[in-house]
């Protein structure tokens, strides 16, 4: 092969290694060129749930293109959208009626960002401010690296990112601080929104917090007529144990993000799920109240397509069950650090675990990753620390026998740590 054209996300490429061709994926692993099983226990960047190459996603996938491709989404609609929009206002906490599609993460996030400016100005009284927690990660994009957590990731665009207000991390034993805080913020009734990661916070650090404080920041939200928006791009189809993580709260936001785990990791797929009071304050007869948004590839039937067959496997499967028995393993298999010098923090949510290394020399941190991202590759384990957090996030197919690999491995990497 030509030296490679490509230049590779989150990848500084003056000091990491070429990366392994990937042929073939299946189950829990992606296979390389050269045969090398690699098991994927961080789901492929946590889109993966089910595991990859589901036989029911990728059949709907071949029979949606015998039919459709692209399809303009203004003006004309289809089939699988219009299933799956029902399917997902069924599936999703009550009371959110409405859903408008788009195609990552990160666009469903501004279009929720965008929702909640909409409301409020076409409700005649024009609001701005958001509102974000610390640590927070939303996406890549200006809006969305503005209401996430301010650092090397994007300090050089920091000139293009608008203010934010935040509130505290709800760390154990400081959740009133958090609460308190965003009572003070939003007391003038003058926030628009604001956006939370429910339950973990993902690229921040797997930071977990107890539902509990989502449901008094619902509650406190209301009060002043501030927006609640729920990105669930990493959380939701399972990951922390319920469908969707606001379940756990018992709340239902106004706004609700979803991506990663729509398709089953299959193709992009993103949707915003609204209330229908959102979507009331942009219908008019004035057509300046329009929502104005749209990605070219919204609502993509084959996208679509594989993200009904996902959810025909939620139904007629035993996907909860196996979300239940893995979150189960997951807590018992981790629970050998506790109590372990070399460990923090041991913690799980639903399927995932993590833990955090104790880490003595500083600057450190900035050879410890690509350093411990070799040592599992060479093992055949995809496991990509964030930081000093170690944590495991598989797809709902991985097994026991597979869990304990990787605990092995963990159990050994901290060592190669200790040794710097
Ligand atoms: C990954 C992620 C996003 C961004 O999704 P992309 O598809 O990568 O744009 C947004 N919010 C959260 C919580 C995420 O984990």
């Amino acid at each position: 092969m030509n030296r490679s054209a490509v230049w590779h996300p989150f990848t500084q490429h003056a000091t990491e290694p070429v990366p392994p061709v990937i042929a073939r994926t299946e189950g829990a692993y992606v296979e390389t060129t050269d045969g090398k099983r690699i098991l994927d226990a961080i789901s492929s960047w946590w889109v993966i749930t089910h595991g990859h190459r589901h036989p029911k996603i990728v059949e709907a996938i071949r029979n949606a293109t015998e039919t459709l491709d692209q399809v303009i989404f203004a003006g004309l609609t289809h089939e699988p959208a219009e299933k799956l929009a029902s399917a997902l206002v069924e599936m999703a906490p009550s009371g959110l009626d409405w859903v408008f599609f788009s195609d990552s993460g990160s666009t469903s996030v501004e279009v929720a960002l965008k929702m909640a400016l909409g409301f409020h100005r076409n409700n005649g009284s024009p609001r701005s401010r958001l509102v974000v927690m610390e640590h927070s990660y939303h996406g890549d994009t200006i809006g969305t690296m503005s209401v996430g957590e301010r650092g090397v990731f994007n300090a050089a665009y920091d000139p293009l990112l608008f203010e934010v207000d935040t509130i505290p991390f709800p760390a154990a034993g400081r959740e009133q601080e958090t609460l308190d805080r965003f009572e003070a913020l939003t007391r003038d009734g003058k926030a628009a929104g604001v956006i939370v990661e429910p339950l973990v916070l993902g690229a921040g650090g797997m930071l977990i917090y107890p539902a509990r404080v989502l449901t008094e920041l619902k509650r406190i939200a209301e009060k002043s007529g501030t927006l609640f928006i729920a990105d669930e791009v990493m959380t939701g189809w399972g990951r922390t144990g319920t469908m969707f993580a606001c379940e756990q709260a018992g709340i239902t936001p106004d706004i609700l993000c979803t991506s990663k785990g729509l398709t089953g990791g299959s193709v992009p797929l993103a949707a915003t799920l609204a209330t229908d009071a959102i979507f009331r304050a942009h219908f008019s007869t004035d057509r300046a109240k329009t929502f104005f948004h749209s990605s070219s590839y919204t609502a993509n039937p084959i996208a679509c397509a594989a993200a009904l067959a996902n959810v025909g496997i939620w139904r007629d499967e035993s996907v909860t069950e196996r979300v239940a028995a893995l979150s189960k393993m997951q807590a018992e298999k981790i629970a050998r650090f506790n109590g372990d010098a070399r460990f923090e923090n041991v913690r799980t949510a639903g399927t995932i675990a993590a833990v955090d290394l104790r880490v003595g020399k500083a600057g450190y941190l900035a050879e410890v990753g690509p350093k411990m991202r070799a040592f599992f590759l060479e093992r055949g384990l995809l496991v990509r620390p964030l930081g000093n957090v170690v944590y495991l996030l598989p797809p709902y197919c991985v097994t026991a026998a597979e869990l304990d690999r990787l605990y092995d491995a963990v159990d050994e990497a901290a060592e190669l740590a200790k040794s710097g």
